[in-house]
């Protein structure tokens, strides 16, 4: 699903250049659930905008099933991103003028679907993450929880191949963060291939395999016994 070899990214910080990931190797198959953590300031969110082709590589390879991401136009990147990639965030997205059953149909109203199919999915999909009763409440009137779920929902209305998915509880307290995991192994037990970064060693516990990245390069690549919740 996604091969990354000898990944290199560096930013121009003005005087010198930030060598940030220095040869990043790392295999992804269809179907897994990854933790990517590393302490603040490792580079797990560069890495996971490269994945996400939020942002690109200096050099080496990454392929998303089975397309090289080399120097894409924003157009072309914006249909690779709906047609393959979910997001979801710490800081939630969601806009805030528009209904939870808005906010999770926005990706297919971008894909053009008519309105009556856009709602009867947004609609499916809230309902799978729990919230149908909250179709028509605003993000404010939502906890954190429900937003991200709302969040969570938007991400995969367009089925895409893989969630990625940004410190998605750095923002929740401890029972949201279970609560939260718990809904991300049901969404990767149907079969969804799921990478996560995390600062926290509880919710990576929570995932099936744990990448550590350290000075620029994966220090530790693990399958861990997943903790069920
Ligand atoms: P993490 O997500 O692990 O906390 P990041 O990938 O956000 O780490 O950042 C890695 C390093 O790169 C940090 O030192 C950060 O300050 C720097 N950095 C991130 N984005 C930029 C940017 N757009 N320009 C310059 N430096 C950046
Ligand atoms: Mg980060």
């Amino acid at each position: 699903m996604l091969v990354i070899q000898d990944l290199h990214k560096s930013y121009d910080t003005g005087k010198s250049k930030l060598h940030v990931l220095k040869g990043i190797n790392l295999n992804i198959e269809e179907g897994e659930f990854v933790s990517i953590m590393g302490s603040s300031g490792s580079g797990k969110s560069t890495l996971l905008n490269i994945i996400g082709i939020l942002d690109e590589k200096d050099s080496g390879v990454y392929d998303l099933d089975g397309i090289p991401i080399e120097h894409l136009n924003e157009v072309k990147a914006a249909e690779y991103r709906s047609k393959f990639l979910g997001f979801v965030f710490q800081s939630f997205n969601l806009i805030g003028y528009k209904t939870a059953l808005d906010n999770v149909a926005l990706p297919l109203y971008y894909q053009n679907v008519p309105r009556k199919e856009r709602n009867l999915r947004a609609m499916e999909y809230l309902e799978k993450v729990g919230l149908a009763q909250w179709a028509t409440h605003l993000p404010n009137e939502l906890s954190g929880g429900q937003k991200q779920r709302v969040a969570i929902a938007r991400a995969l209305i367009t089925n895409p191949k893989v969630v990625l998915a940004d410190e998605p509880t750095g923002a929740l307290d401890s029972k949201t963060t279970h609560d939260i995991m718990k809904l991300l192994q049901d969404i990767n037990n149907e079969g969804k291939t799921i990478i996560v970064v995390t600062h926290e060693p509880d919710v990576a516990a929570q995932t099936k395999r744990n990448v550590i990245l350290r000075d620029g390069i994966i220090e530790s690549d693990e399958f861990i016994d997943q903790i069920v919740l």
